[in-house]
This record gives structure tokens, C-alpha cells and sequence, in this order.
């Protein structure tokens, strides 16, 4: 199947769409068409590698991956990703545990799948690809840590100093020599401004291969769906009923993928999106227009976004505000509903979280009796509690111990490099970074 992008008609294979990462013209790329897929399409399928083959495979048609697609899958999908029921007193609900990977956050599974795409259709360049990566603390770790010692692929990590956790920041800058990773005098919102102008930059695109691995890359979408698919259908065998899920939101690539999987016909009932003070999200859907805001910076940090760039795909899959009200909701939560969330967890279910699972845990919590008995609930968990330990540790009053794969990251050395941000001073330190290493 072919990829189109939001803005044109241009339609390009997996390969070349996960390549640019961006459109030429601007736009993001979305499948030409959504696979529909019943449950039974699924009956055979037993583990997350057997959903994925599945609903990829469509995906994968008429592309160079497509002979690749089983070892992409197991590169991808080699953690647990589990739904741990959660004590209730009213309905079922569990938490949908995405934190199992090497650094411990979501975003590992879209890097994963990318890192094993791309390495597989850039082995004969002779000029290396740069993956340029705008993060606002979880993507670079997890993105950095997929290629890391990949051959023929660099990595140039941006995000903004000061505001990502000393833990978020280690993993940002404990890598190989293919990776650079860049201190950003400025928030999320500048690192992604500035990805944005070096990938239209002509002189600078034709001097470096680029590639994005930001959550606009279809690469990062895609597979992230397979684990809603997964969730939802062994709730359904087990329970034979549909599973609702509540999604932390930041640039929405986390709860587009939710959506893309109930739209492709999988067994999700409602989506519930929960952003933090950043509340563009829930404004629009409340009727107010769309438009950019700066980044207010909050407790989950890395929902810190005020230009949600997966929203153009949103809006060309489903439409405006009205239409997208049939198919979500949105709930903006505070600073200190976080707190008070990550606590009454605590107390209730003797278990840390992290806080943007905070934010959808608080979204839960709200809803009413009826609201709850009428609906399975997920609650999803995009990051392991200590991650984010300034945070959690003195509201739990108890330190948390380091999930194995943060413990090795935080053994390695960490390097970086502070920088204004001006593509000038971009392109001054990929001049230094390229020119390091005569490949
Ligand atoms: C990135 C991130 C989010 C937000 O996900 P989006 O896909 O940007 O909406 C939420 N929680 C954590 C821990 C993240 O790293």
C-alpha cells in the first residue's frame, strides 16, 4: 500500500515515506487507504509479533521491507508489553504498561521499528543518513538508544536544556560516536522549529541526507498501533468486550495510532485524550479555533507541546472539530491534579507512576460511577516512574527503584554540546559533527 501526504496527492511506498519523513510539499504522510480488519481476521494471531504481521502486512505491500517485515517485527515488538488490572470499585480497569523497553518509555517500540526500517533500506549509500530528532525528553533516548552503533546512520538529538529530567538527560547523551546530541537554549516548541527549517533548507538538505524520527515519521505511527490491537483483542477474547482507552497526549502520535487501530476496525471503544496545561487539544474540541500556542512547561514535560504536529493528520483522516468529537474527548489536567493523581494512586494501588500517566490516571478518576461501569478501561502508561524521580520520589516519599535498562544507561558516560537556536548554529554543529569522523 501507498502513502499520500496530508497536503498533496503524490503517493510514495513505505520505504520512501519512512526515508523523507516528511513530504516534499510540507505535509505528513498517512496511508492511502486504512486496512479494515474484523476480529476475525484475527484468530489465529497468539502473540503481539502474530497482530503485527497481520495488521502491517498491508502496509508493508509493494515495498523493498516487505521481504524484511518478520525480522522488523521481532526487532520491534521484544519487550512485554502487558494490561495489568488495577483494583476498582466499579467497572474493570487496568493499565496498559508501555514502559518495558530500553529506556523505559513508549516512544522505544515507534524507535525501534524505524531503527530497524531504515538501517535495512540505507545499507548501500555511501553518504550516511542523518537522523535529525527534535525531542522533548523521551524521543531522543529512545530514538538515540535504536540506532546507537547502527553503521551508516547518524543521529542528531535536540532538546531543550534544563528542561528534561537529569535521568531524561543522561539517556539523551550517553551514546556511540554516530550519535550528537545538542543542549537547546529554548523549549521543545524551538527544537522542533528548528528540525522543521533545516529539512526545508535546500543547501542544507542537499549537504545531509536527512531523515526525521520524530513522531511525524510514519515509521514511529504505524507500529505503535499494534499494541492498542493486541490490548483490545486479548481483552475481547477474555472478556468479550470492547477495551476504552485513556491516552496521555502530547503531539498525539501516541493516541493517533489508538485511533488509527479502532478506525481500522479493531475492538476499541471510546478514546479519551488527557494533555496537561498545554490544552490546545481540548480547547478545539471544545469548539475554540485551532491555533499554535507557546509551550507552558509542566510536570510530564514530555507533553510540554503547543504545536501538535500528528493534528494535520487527525484532521485529514476524521475532519474538523465537530466530526472529531463523535470519535474523542479531551481533558486538560493541572500541575497539581498531577500530584494529587500520582499520590491517590499511590495510596489506592501501592504503585508509582509516572506523571503523564498521571494526567490520564487523573482523566479516570474524574469520570463518574456510570462512566466507568459502562466501559472496560485502559489506562495507559507511557513511562516508568523513575524516569521522572525529582518528581515522584518526594510526592510517594519513597525512592524508586531503576527498571534493569535505565540501571545500564545510567552506567554509560554522557557527552553533549550546548547550543543557541538559530540554524546557523544547526548547521555549524553538523559541520563539526560530519566532518569528525571521515566515514
Ligand atoms: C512523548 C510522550 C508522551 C506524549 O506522546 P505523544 O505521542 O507526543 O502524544 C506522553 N508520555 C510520555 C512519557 C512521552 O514520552
Amino acid at each position: 500500500m501507498n502513502f499520500r501526504s496530508t497536503r498533496g496527492t503524490e503517493s510514495v511506498s513505505l520505504d520512501d515515506a519512512i526515508l523523507r519523513g516528511i513530504a516534499p510539499d510540507g505535509g505528513l504522510y498517512m496511508p492511502e487507504n486504512l486496512q479494515k480488519f474484523g476480529i476475525e481476521d484475527f484468530a489465529d494471531a497468539r502473540t503481539i509479533q502474530d497482530v503485527a504481521g497481520i495488521y502491517l502486512g498491508p502496509y508493508f505491500q509493494d515495498s523493498y521491507l516487505a521481504t524484511e517485515s518478520d525480522n522488523i517485527i521481532g526487532e520491534t515488538y521484544g519487550f512485554p508489553i502487558p494490561v495489568v488490572e488495577l483494583r476498582s470499585a466499579a467497572g474493570y480497569v487496568g493499565m496498559l504498561e508501555l514502559h518495558h523497553g530500553p529506556t523505559a518509555a513508549f516512544k522505544d517500540v515507534g524507535a525501534a521499528f524505524l531503527a530497524a526500517c531504515i538501517s535495512r533500506l540505507d545499507g548501500e549509500n555511501d553518504q550516511p543518513l542523518t537522523i535529525l530528532v527534535a525531542t522533548s525528553g523521551d524521543t531522543g533516548g529512545a530514538v538515540a538508544a535504536a540506532f546507537d552503533s547502527r553503521p551508516g546512520v547518524r543521529v542528531v538529538v535536540l532538546y531543550p536544556d534544563g528542561r528534561v529530567s537529569k535521568r531524561q538527560a543522561h539517556q539523551l547523551t550517553c551514546w556511540s560516536d554516530n550519535v550528537l546530541s545538542l543542549a537547546v537554549q529554548g523549549s521543545f516548541d524551538d527544537c522542533q522549529a528548528l528540525v522543521k527549517s533545516a529539512f526545508s533548507d535546500p543547501k542544507l538538505a542537499a549537504a545531509y541526507r536527512f531523515s526525521s524520527a520524530n513522531s511525524i515519521n510514519i515509521g514511529r505511527l504505524l507500529p505503535q498501533s499494534i499494541y492498542y490491537a493486541d490490548a483490545s483483542l486479548r481483552h475481547f477474547r477474555t472478556h468479550a468486550r470492547e477495551l476504552s482507552f485513556v491516552v496521555p497526549t502530547g503531539n498525539l502520535g501516541n493516541a493517533l495510532a489508538c485511533i488509527l487501530a479502532r478506525e481500522s476496525g479493531l475492538p476499541i471503544g471510546k478514546i479519551v485524550l488527557a494533555t496537561n496545561a498545554n490544552r490546545m487539544i481540548a480547547d478545539y474540541l471544545a469548539g475554540a479555533p485551532w491555533e499554535v500556542r507557546d509551550t507552558v512547561p509542566t510536570l510530564a514535560s514530555a507533553m510540554d507541546v503547543g504545536n501538535p504536529s500528528n493534528m494535520e493528520r487527525l484532521r485529514s483522516l476524521l475532519g474538523d472539530a465537530k466530526s472529531l468529537n463523535h470519535i474523542v474527548s479531551a481533558t486538560a489536567v493541572t500541575d497539581s491534579e498531577i500530584e494529587l493523581s500520582i499520590r491517590a494512586v499511590f495510596e489506592q494501588q501501592t504503585m508509582a507512576i509516572c506523571p503523564h500517566t498521571a494526567t490520564a490516571m487523573h482523566v479516570y478518576q474524574q469520570f463518574d460511577e456510570s462512566e466507568r461501569q459502562a466501559h472496560d478501561w485502559a489506562i495507559v502508561s507511557t513511562a516508568h516512574p523513575a524516569k521522572f524521580e525529582s518528581i515522584v520520589e518526594p510526592i510517594v516519599q519513597q525512592e524508586l527503584p531503576l527498571p534493569p535498562a535505565l540501571l545500564q544507561i545510567m552506567t554509560r558516560p554522557s557527552k553533549f554540546t550546548h547550543m543557541r537556536p538559530t540554524l546557523p548554529a544547526l548547521q555549524a554543529q553538523l559541520d563539526g559533527f560530519l566532518s569528525s569522523d571521515a566515514k
